[in-house]
């Protein structure tokens, strides 16, 4: 929870404030104090379409209330952001990295841009996993760019696991494949299999990914358990064009938003899950190993308030 405070700081101090300086004066919320609330939102990144839905659902209550003073508007927001925050964000799988019994090995696949975080993700997550008695498997599944696979085996050093990669320009799926093999061989409980992130190509990123997935299922036919899409939180806009793509070219199962330590933005994730209808099943707030979280919804809420 300390963590989680302070990766949303600027966030929480730009929300509070701002939200703090939309009712100064008034007693009850008014028109004005809505209009302020609105630009609140919208410059957290909520997005337009989830802003608007909630800026509705605070004046249905006041038309029905006839009523509503300045010092509740605090605990209605946050109801109706916990409101949009389905409960599918918890997932089917226990907070606080636990994985199902019944699955084994665990296979995800990791997709997203280059840059949101997507190989520091896997590393933490193998950090999580591995820290909590789990074997673990990596994948070096993004073979275009020789960097990824070099990070990745660098986690693998420093978390202490396995792996797997082929030389640079191989196919994917092959390293799908020998990972999840692997992970089989070895009876490991988890394998995270990162993935090329190059979007220009859609019709490739389509195919490539497609194609991973019916590799590894020859393997393990339920594989994979989960799609975890990585999005950068600090870039807004960005993020919601991405999960748009994304969502195009596969079935997405879960969201990981980075970098929610580095911006005031983190609204993003609001409007990002409302609108995607994903579970947010892990936030990034900052560089350092032990700095992702599995996401809780009340907390998170919580946070921007106080
Ligand atoms: P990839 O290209 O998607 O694999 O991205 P990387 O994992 O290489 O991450 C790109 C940069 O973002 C690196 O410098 C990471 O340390 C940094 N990064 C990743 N996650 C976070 C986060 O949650 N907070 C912060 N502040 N930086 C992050």
């Amino acid at each position: 929870k300390e963590t989680l405070d302070k990766g949303l700081e600027k966030t929480k101090d730009s929300f509070f404030s701002k939200l703090g300086r939309a009712v100064v004066g008034k007693s009850t919320v008014d028109e004005e104090v809505l209009d302020e609330v609105e630009n609140v939102l919208i410059s957290s990144d909520v997005g337009v379409e989830t802003t608007v839905k909630i800026i509705r659902r605070i004046e249905e209550r006041v038309a029905r209330d006839k009523y509503m003073g300045t010092d509740e508007l605090d605990r209605i927001l946050r109801e109706e952001i916990a409101g949009l925050l389905s409960d599918s964000n918890t997932s089917d799988v226990a907070d606080d990295f636990e994985l199902p019994a019944n699955k084994k090995p665990y296979v995800i696949m990791v997709v997203g841009v280059n840059g949101v975080g997507k190989t520091t993700t896997i590393g933490k997550l193998a950090a999580q996993f591995h820290k909590r008695g789990k074997k673990v498997v990596l994948g070096a599944g993004d073979t275009f760019r020789a960097a990824a696979v070099d990070q990745l085996k660098l986690w693998g050093d420093r978390v202490g696991v396995p792996v797997i990669s082929h030389g640079m320009n191989t196919d994917p799926s092959a390293v799908a494949f020998d990972a999840v093999k692997k992970a089989v061989d070895m009876e490991a409980d988890v394998v995270i299999i990162d993935t090329a992130g190059r979007l220009h190509t859609k019709v490739n990123l389509m195919n490539e990914l497609t194609k991973i997935k019916r590799v590894m299922q020859k393997v393990t036919p339920e594989a994979p358990h989960e799609v975890l899409l990585v999005l950068d939180g600090s870039t807004g806009q960005n993020a919601f064009i991405q999960a748009t793509e994304f969502t195009k070219a596969t079935e997405v199962s879960a969201l990981a938003i980075t970098k929610l330590d580095g911006t005031a933005k983190g609204g993003v994730v609001i409007g990002i899950s409302d609108q995607f209808k994903i579970p947010v099943k892990y936030i990034g707030v900052g560089e350092r190993i032990d700095d992702l979280q599995t996401f809780n919804k009340m907390e998170f809420v919580d946070s921007f308030f106080k």
